[in-house]
């Protein structure tokens, strides 16, 4: 556990620099720190909103927009993070969300905004009508 810990503590500091992007922002990474963010036990040594920063941090950078794009970060966000179940939210008086599920959908959703912001910016704008051109010449 503890060579997990460290690997993660490592991949975080990564992303304080941007020329490290090109290694991070893959498929496998970003799905692995999604999954971490979303079952991590209480007792993680490494805190949410940390790991949060970090893909905040990715998620805002302007050249990470395609490939995060491209890879579905949107959706895997969403899936991991925002549209959460929480099985514990039956059996609590009200049915709200617990404060473990609470704390991940907040944390997702603050991601969201930032890659959101950056999506409906300019840039954003035109990688979309790039997209739509090639999708429009491939049939
Ligand atoms: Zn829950």
């Amino acid at each position: 556990m503890q060579v997990a810990i460290n690997s993660l503590d490592l991949l975080l500091s990564l992303t304080h620099h941007d020329e490290n992007y090109l290694q991070l922002v893959r498929p496998d990474l970003v799905s692995t720190l999604l999954t971490f963010i979303s079952h991590s036990p209480p007792s993680c040594p490494i805190r949410l909103e940390r790991l949060a920063r970090s893909l905040k941090r990715l998620a805002r950078y302007r050249y990470n927009l395609e490939p995060l794009y491209a890879m579905d970060f949107h959706f895997m966000l969403a899936e991991r993070l925002v549209w959460r179940e929480c099985l514990r939210r039956r059996r609590r008086a009200g049915g709200g969300w617990c404060r473990r599920c609470a704390e991940r959908k907040e944390l997702g959703r603050e991601v969201f905004t930032e890659f959101a912001s950056l999506m409906d910016s300019e840039f954003g704008w035109s990688l979309i009508q790039l997209r739509l051109q090639r999708a429009e010449q491939t049939g």
